[in-house]
């Protein structure tokens, strides 16, 4: 059986590619920073799912949690970077230590789990390596220039690094989410959320599972032959 490791897997979009995995017989390694007892509840539903407490910024961390997988499951077949955060305000108004935090955690955070894991990617010859960017990453949000830089800082990982080892038979893709209803997105009043439902042609707001579901694919054997490329369930709002 497959392994997975999906970072960020305690809350919103993380939770539901953990449990799409683990329904589907997958081992899951649900890595979680600080939402110990969701990440605790999740494990207890499913015996395919193990979980470990890693800060993605940190490399340590990371390098322990890549051990534990591989004793526990063996190597990792699938790498699902999630974990992110959000920062709003004007550019102006951002401390430096905000915008590092951004950075530290949506493309930092990637590039710590994906060096550490790649090796035994490498090793045999084959893998596949999914990135969750956003919509912000391709057109840039008001208000949203760090978190907008970041994704779009993934957008640009992904690309690159999937002509750098599609050679090596690993594939590099990126899923960049419209809006989707988790805490991220908590800010929003109701009439906030029901202006941008009138600007998505879908006439929805996202769901975790249709983020799931994308990155489900991106992991099958269907998607063998799709490598570099930014998929993005939006309901049409960007096109
Ligand atoms: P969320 O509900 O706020 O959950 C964020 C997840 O990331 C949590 O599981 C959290 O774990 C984890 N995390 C944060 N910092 C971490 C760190 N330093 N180390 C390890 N884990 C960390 O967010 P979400 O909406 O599900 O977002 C998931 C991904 O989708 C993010 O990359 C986000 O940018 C992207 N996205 C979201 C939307 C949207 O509308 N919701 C749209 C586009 C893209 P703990 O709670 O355990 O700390």
């Amino acid at each position: 059986m497959k392994t997975v490791l999906v970072t960020g897997g305690s809350r919103g979009i993380g939770k539901a590619i953990v449990e799409k995995f683990a329904k589907n017989g997958y081992n899951v390694i649900l890595n979680y920073n600080k939402s110990l007892e969701a990440a605790q509840k999740i494990e207890n539903e499913f015996k395919n799912i193990k979980i470990f407490k890693a800060d993605v910024t940190n490399r340590k961390e990371v390098q322990a949690m890549i051990d534990y997988t591989n004793s526990i499951f063996g190597e990792i077949d699938i790498l699902i970077n999630n974990a992110g955060t959000g920062c709003t305000g004007l550019l102006q108004d951002i401390t430096v230590e905000e915008w590092q935090d951004v950075f530290n955690v949506n493309m930092n955070g990637v590039f710590n789990c994906t060096q550490i894991v790649l090796p035994q990617m490498l090793k045999k010859h084959c893998g596949k390596i999914i990135n969750i960017s956003s919509i912000w990453g391709m057109v840039g949000a008001s208000c949203e220039v760090a978190y907008s830089a970041s994704k779009a800082a993934v957008i640009g990982f992904t690309k690159a690094l999937a002509k750098e080892i599609g050679p090596s038979g690993i594939t590099v893709n990126a899923i960049a989410p419209g809006i989707i209803m988790t805490d991220m997105v908590s800010q929003y009043t109701l009439e906030e959320f029901e202006d941008i439902r009138n600007q998505i042609p879908l006439g929805e707001i996202g769901s975790t599972i249709d983020i799931a579901n994308a990155v489900f694919f991106l992991a099958s054997e269907e998607a063998n032959y799709i490598t570099g490329q930014i998929i993005s369930p939006n309901g049409g709002w960007v096109i």
